[in-house]
């Protein structure tokens, strides 16, 4: 028999990927191809739904051209993407009636006010998980339906289909067929219940939006559908969906409660699995869906640090202390210490636990012999302080403590900062060979969904550590600085 592969499709917010996998897990080909953003307005982040769609293609058939594989050498297709992002087109053209509003979109967030003045919030994190943001899908479709001409009757009339991103591309990729989107994608519509498992008829109601707009909800792994489409030659089934958090939780083989990943990108994204019960957050963390998989829904609660790596992107851009990223962990280096400076790389305000949209940053301790080594290292320290400050409030509302953190995202390539956060959680932090998890975690669940792998165990043996990081620092001195990081914390939390 020829060799098969399970192509991932990862459609991202700045570009779409594609990476073929083979049966042992390992990376075969990978293509990728940025496409443009749109800003109309400040604080408007749009797509166009048809550059999604072709760039996405694309990238596909090159994926499989550097291969020298045609599509039936495809067992399967998993599909990952940027999450919440909203498409609304014509059912009967196949047309979008407007552009994709992206997740990072903040015109609706004047009407979250409103919803929130209005006591909303309990009954919508009670429901969905999830705090009334403007990043979810709801507020983005009333957006679309309020405001392009003759959207909502038509919506009214049953002529129009929502869908995030895994959802148009199925339907793209199905020729208009199947409009399907998956648990962990409908669980950050802000329009899903995530108890009942069911589209909620009071925030439908709420936010005015026909439950006919609304695509069927699916389990992760599983036939979705086959393709049907000029594009490829034979019909490929798409088993596996996911977004993009959630797929590489499950990439990273967080697959048993109080499991954690952090993925150190632009900023971080923490999510711990906490098995099939959804924990209501005290720290103002999202509760969400995982995965569901063979029928048992796994939950997660999720965090997440808005500026993570891109602190180091500030340090080389804005402040030109070096002209690679990947210089600054030599330059932190050669400093035992940061010589008492912190650095609160409160740029855009404070995320989770925190949640203070005014705070700005703050460099604190500062002596006529602080250097650009110590302050680069006090700003891969405030990654790493970030990222404890939601790990800890996560331990705290599961009632669980993690033992191990499992790491990817550019960031997570340097060896220092995952030293200093081994050093401050006092939990060892692993980082695997292939850092690739959102898509791998596609491709395992298109995988699993087709019987390409038997079972979860089966994957589960893939997971290769590249290294490790055991705490080397004394536990008093974790503490004495968290302490410290605090009180900058507070510092900036003062009116
Ligand atoms: P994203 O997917 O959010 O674009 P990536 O996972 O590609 O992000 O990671 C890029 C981020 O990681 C950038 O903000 C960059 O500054 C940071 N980064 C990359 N390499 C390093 C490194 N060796 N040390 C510290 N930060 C790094």
């Amino acid at each position: 028999m020829n060799k098969k592969y399970i192509l991932a499709l990862d459609q991202g917010t700045t570009s779409s990927r594609a990476i073929l996998y083979d049966h042992q897990g390992n990376i075969c080909s990978v293509a990728q191809k940025e496409f443009k953003q749109y800003f109309p307005q400040p604080g408007w982040v749009e797509h166009d739904p048809r550059d999604i769609y072709s760039s996405q293609i694309s990238v596909a058939a090159e994926a499989m051209a550097r291969l020298h594989i045609h599509d039936n050498a495809v067992a399967a297709i998993g599909i990952t993407n940027q999450r919440e992002t909203t498409i609304v087109w014509d059912r009967k053209s196949g047309e979008p009636v407007y552009n994709a509003i992206v997740w990072q979109d903040r015109r609706t967030s004047s009407y979250c006010d409103h919803l929130k003045a209005a006591g909303h919030q309990q009954m919508i994190k009670n429901k969905t998980g999830l705090e009334i943001d403007a990043y979810f899908s709801a507020t983005k479709i009333k957006w679309i339906l309020d405001h392009i001409a003759g959207a909502r009757d038509k919506a009214n009339r049953g002529e129009l289909a929502f869908g995030t991103v895994d959802s148009w591309l199925i339907w793209k990729l199905t020729n208009g067929n199947h409009h399907l989107t998956d648990f962990s994608n409908a669980s950050r519509t802000m329009l899903f219940n995530i108890h009942s498992l069911e589209w909620d008829e009071d925030l439908l109601r709420l936010f005015d939006i026909p439950v006919s707009m609304l695509p069927e909800v699916r389990a992760n792994s599983g036939l979705f559908a086959y393709t049907d489409s000029i594009i490829f030659s034979t019909k490929i089934p798409i088993t596996g969906v996911a977004g993009d958090q959630q797929a590489a939780m499950f990439g990273q083989l967080c697959i048993r409660k109080g499991m954690v990943k952090n993925t150190y990108g632009t900023g971080c994204f923490i999510m711990m699995n906490t098995g099939d019960k959804a924990i209501t957050s005290k720290n103002r963390l999202l509760t969400t869906i995982g995965w569901q998989l063979n029928g048992k829904t796994t939950y997660a609660l999720e965090g997440s640090v808005f500026v993570g790596g891109a602190v180091i992107q500030w340090l080389r851009d804005g402040m030109g202390f070096f002209s690679h990223t990947k210089s600054s962990e030599k330059l932190a280096a050669s400093v035992p210490d940061t010589g008492g400076v912190y650095f609160v790389p409160a740029f855009t305000g404070l995320g989770a636990p925190y949640w203070n949209q005014d705070a700005r940053g703050l460099i604190y301790g500062l002596t006529r012999g602080t250097t650009k080594a110590h302050l680069t290292r006090a700003a891969l320290e405030s990654i790493a302080f970030q990222s404890y400050d939601v790990i800890k409030a996560m331990e705290k509302d599961a009632g669980i403590t993690i033992e191990k953190l499992r790491v990817d995202g550019g960031a997570a390539a340097n060896d220092l900062l995952m030293q200093i956060q081994a050093d401050l959680l006092q939990t060892t932090v692993q980082r695997p060979s292939i850092l690739e998890s959102t898509s791998l975690g596609a491709a395992y669940f298109a995988g699993l969904g087709i019987g390409y792998w038997s079972n979860v165990d089966e994957i589960a043996s893939q997971w290769k550590l590249q290294k490790e990081f055991s705490p080397k620092g004394s536990p008093e001195n974790s503490i004495i600085k968290v302490k410290e990081w605090h009180k900058a914390i507070e510092m900036i939390q003062q009116p």
